[in-house]
């Protein structure tokens, strides 16, 4: 479970504090996908980046399955990042590696699997995201899909148990949408991964989501089941 107890974050800028998140309490239960929508501003990445460390809290504790991570130095934050993986809008990939050393990346940098390890993940990885016959292209070679295929792959590489997605089918068209959208619902169900993410698409949170975050202006103003916050009167 990831537990926000009254976190709240003001980034310092020219020695002033800017407000990003009001204090806020939360908690994601393990294997839901969790949404959070919103307007530009009201806070959503900030959010998200403070569940992965990113941004660190202006105060507040944040724990995840019972440990509280708040205050985690380099060493914890080593292992903490690999149980967290994070995919993007524009996919965040290395252009000039392979789709293959892509995925492969995050484990090198872990240092701690075997050259097989990595060689037998990756496989398994472009077997699960459908790139198998992708391996060697580059990613200027593929569609924008094919593009966020790689992105939820490496996100997967180290096992991760919570996935962070950042606007992650806002430049993909509607069909996809779809797809990226049914491969992370499938990864959801049969990896027992939590899922967060954000989004302005109301489509993707009724499409994907069990619970939903309403934010604005640095506050999470309505929580709950999507059918409840959608679809009252
Ligand atoms: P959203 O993801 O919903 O668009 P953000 O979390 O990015 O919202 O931003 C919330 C507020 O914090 C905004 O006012 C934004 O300008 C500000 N903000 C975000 N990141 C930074 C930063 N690194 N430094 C200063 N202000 C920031
Ligand atoms: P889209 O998100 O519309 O599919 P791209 O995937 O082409 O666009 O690009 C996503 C981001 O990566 C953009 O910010 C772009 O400038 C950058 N980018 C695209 N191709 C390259 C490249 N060959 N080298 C470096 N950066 C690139």
């Amino acid at each position: 479970m990831i537990e926000f107890d009254q976190v709240h974050k003001a980034y310092e800028v020219e020695g002033r504090a800017i407000p990003a998140l009001q204090p806020t309490d939360l908690a994601i239960q393990n294997g839901e996908i969790f949404g959070i929508v919103g307007h530009s501003g009201a806070g959503k990445s900030t959010l998200i980046r403070l569940i992965n460390l990113l941004e660190r809290p202006s105060g507040g504790r944040i724990v995840i399955d019972g440990e509280d991570v708040t205050g985690y130095g380099s060493d914890n934050l080593r292992a903490f990042r690999r149980q967290v993986g994070m995919i993007f809008q524009h996919f965040n990939l290395l252009w000039s590696k392979t789709v293959e050393d892509n995925i492969a990346f995050p484990m090198k940098l872990a240092g701690i699997y075997s050259k097989e390890e990595i060689r037998a993940r990756v496989k398994e990885l472009l077997e699960r995201v459908g790139l198998t016959h992708h391996a060697r292209k580059y990613p200027s070679q593929l569609s924008g899909g094919q593009k966020q295929r790689v992105g939820i792959a490496r996100a997967l590489a180290c096992r991760p148990t919570i996935l962070l997605c950042d606007e992650a089918t806002s430049a993909l068209d509607p069909q996809t949408t779809q797809s990226v959208l049914r491969l992370l619902a499938d990864i959801n169900r049969e990896l027992g991964l939590t899922i967060v993410l954000i989004t302005h698409e109301m489509d993707v949170v009724r499409r994907v989501c069990d619970r939903v975050a309403v934010m604005d202006a640095g506050e999470v103003v309505e929580m709950g089941p999507v059918t409840d916050v959608f679809l009252h009167p």
